[in-house]
């Protein structure tokens, strides 16, 4: 059991402590590419609103397949976070076969989207993770590696529970300090789309807003060890850095936080995307989310900005998909 995290060179906080030597070693321009897949049923959820059954699977029917053409496009290989629920749809289960196909990999985001991750007991949070787990080993013949915890849920049980069960890495850490800022915003979303508020435990704890920017391991006492895959933020003022941020502030905060980065020589790093970045959804009739100007952006504003956040990763940077990063580095040690 993952009592306490320890590190590897005795006297830093035991979170920058790497079983390889000290984060500084890890190459430098490297980039990882993840897709959280949630659908709008998640979204709905997230929000307390009521979204019709006609459109609760339009992420994996509009934006899935619309992701993968920009992938094959840029030769960009993700690593897909799926929730397990989805693996009950049969139309979901193919499209998620096609994934595979193309080269990108999958990784499990619990079964039911769960947004109060962080309160939950022990053993829920491993039915969250074990039910998805096996649903993807029965549907695809997947044996997944990585995990992020609905709304960045991060705790030392979480990570305690992924190493027993021999998981890979965690990336459900998002190192920024706003947490609180975000928790807001999303609390004057809810209300603005007039959704049922509900207890949530999403975005980081002001506690873990400085933890590493870069991926660490962290070993239990047991000798049971998981890397931590942070989810990217710029360095120094630590603001969130991934898709939907992007389209929703603009280009040039795309720009500043990526010179950012490039400045500091943080790598690697994670860029994020959800599929609904990539939906279009002119065609969902929920008024709620009509409200907010994210859902309402037209699909091809939509793709051309994220063709141009991609791209301009991928032309500075090597891209690398996370399980075979880590695998690797499992290997050399
Ligand atoms: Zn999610």
């Amino acid at each position: 059991m993952l009592s306490k995290p320890k590190s590897a060179d005795g006297g830093r906080s035991p979170f920058e402590g790497s079983k390889f030597g000290a984060s500084d070693d890890l190459s430098r321009g490297e980039l990882f590419v993840h897709v959280d897949l949630d659908d709008v049923w998640a979204i709905g959820e997230c929000y307390g609103i009521n979204i019709p059954r006609t459109h609760q699977h339009v992420v994996y029917e509009e934006g899935v397949p619309r992701l993968l053409s920009l992938f094959d496009e840029l030769k960009v290989r993700a690593t897909l976070f799926v929730c397990g629920k989805d693996l009950e749809h049969g139309s979901k289960v193919e499209m998620l076969r096609e994934c595979l196909r193309r080269g990108h990999h999958l990784a499990n985001h619990g079964w039911s989207h769960n947004l109060s991750f962080r309160k939950l007991e022990a053993q829920h949070i491993e039915e969250e993770i074990v039910r998805t787990h096996s649903w993807a080993e029965d549907a695809l013949g997947v044996n997944l590696r990585g995990f992020r915890a609905p709304g960045y849920a991060w705790s030392i049980n979480l990570l305690s529970k992924l190493a027993q069960l021999g998981y890979l890495y965690d990336s459900s850490l998002m190192p920024s300090p706003f947490g609180g800022v975000l928790r807001f915003l999303d609390a004057r979303i809810t209300k603005l789309v007039r959704g049922n508020k509900r207890e949530k435990t999403q975005y980081p704890l002001l506690g873990d807003g400085f933890r590493p920017l870069k991926p660490f391991l962290v070993c239990g006492n047991d000798g049971a060890c998981i890397w931590e895959l942070p989810v990217g933020v710029g360095p120094w003022l630590r603001l969130p850095f991934q898709a939907s941020v992007c389209l929703q502030v603009g280009p040039s905060y795309f720009h500043f936080v990526e010179a950012l980065l490039a400045l500091s020589g943080v790598s690697p790093f994670v860029f994020l995307l959800h599929g609904a970045d990539a939906t279009d959804f002119s065609g969902v009739t929920v008024s709620e989310l009509k409200r907010l100007r994210y859902f309402q952006m037209p699909i091809e504003e939509r793709m051309e900005l994220l063709r141009l956040f991609l791209g301009t990763l991928v032309r500075k940077r090597c891209v690398h998909v996370s399980e075979e990063w880590f695998e690797h580095r499992n290997v050399i040690s």
